[in-house]
């Protein structure tokens, strides 16, 4: 019979060799791309059997799974943990208490409510803006041409540390394409903002486009931990 770390421990082979083979044909090297594991919806026993296996950043999109889950783990001490969902306004101060990264910045309400939560907790954030690649905006995001001034309002924050960029491919068209409109956003910011070297792009069905388009931080959930309940 399979264990669960067994069957953790195959699956994320099976992603790091997908990372090294795409790493290879772009010519980078997989030392500079960051498997984040998304492990939303399961429970912290398997984000801990992870923590054993290697796997140094989680990403959670829901703040109250999220809270509890992080509160229950005993690997803490070596994760680094990513909000990556949808932010509201009245949940950032939550969100910032004990999350490392904020990947899911996409409006100065969230950055101003962010700075301010994380300046009164001691803490210091680092923060990627969502932007929007579809146009529509319905994944969440900022638009390209708006995202230069979000990033200025990021890095004159106090508590607040300007990563990079973040992104969803669009449901429907080419992924490559989409992350190619991203690392053009994440050139124009860096140009103005050294630090600000991340792009975390790529999930499951899309991770090689993204290495090819430069991505440092993938966001890999069901390819992992196995396919969520459904959400209908
Ligand atoms: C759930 C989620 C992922 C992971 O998606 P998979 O297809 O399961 O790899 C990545 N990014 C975000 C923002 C998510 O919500």
């Amino acid at each position: 019979m399979t264990t669960r770390r067994e069957e953790l421990a195959a699956n994320l082979a099976g992603v790091h060799e997908r990372i090294d083979r795409a790493a290879t044909d772009s010519g980078r090297a997989a030392s500079g791309i960051n498997l984040v594991v998304v492990t939303k919806y399961f429970p912290a026993s398997d984000v801990d059997l992870l923590a054993d296996l290697g796997v140094r950043h989680i990403g959670e999109n829901k703040d109250q799974e999220a809270s509890s889950k992080v509160a229950d783990l005993t690997r803490r001490g070596d994760l680094t943990v990513h909000f990556i969902g949808q932010l509201q306004s009245n949940k950032v101060a939550h969100v910032a208490s004990y999350a490392d990264v904020v990947q899911s910045v996409d409006r100065a309400k969230i950055v101003t409510a962010l700075d301010r939560a994380a300046e009164r907790g001691g803490r210091h954030l680092d923060v990627l803006l969502q932007v929007a690649l579809d146009g529509s905006g319905g994944r969440g995001g900022v638009a390209p041409e708006d995202a230069p001034a979000l990033a200025d309002l990021v890095a004159t924050s106090a508590s607040l540390r300007l990563r990079g960029v973040m992104a969803v491919a669009p449901l429907e068209g080419d992924p490559r394409a989409a992350f190619a409109r991203l690392r053009k956003v994440a050139d124009g910011i860096r140009a103005g903002h050294l630090d600000a070297t991340w792009i975390s792009a790529g999930m499951s069905g899309d991770l090689e486009d993204a290495v090819l388009e430069g991505a440092t931080h993938l966001r890999v959930g069901s390819a992992i931990l196995g396919s969520r309940p459904s959400l209908g």
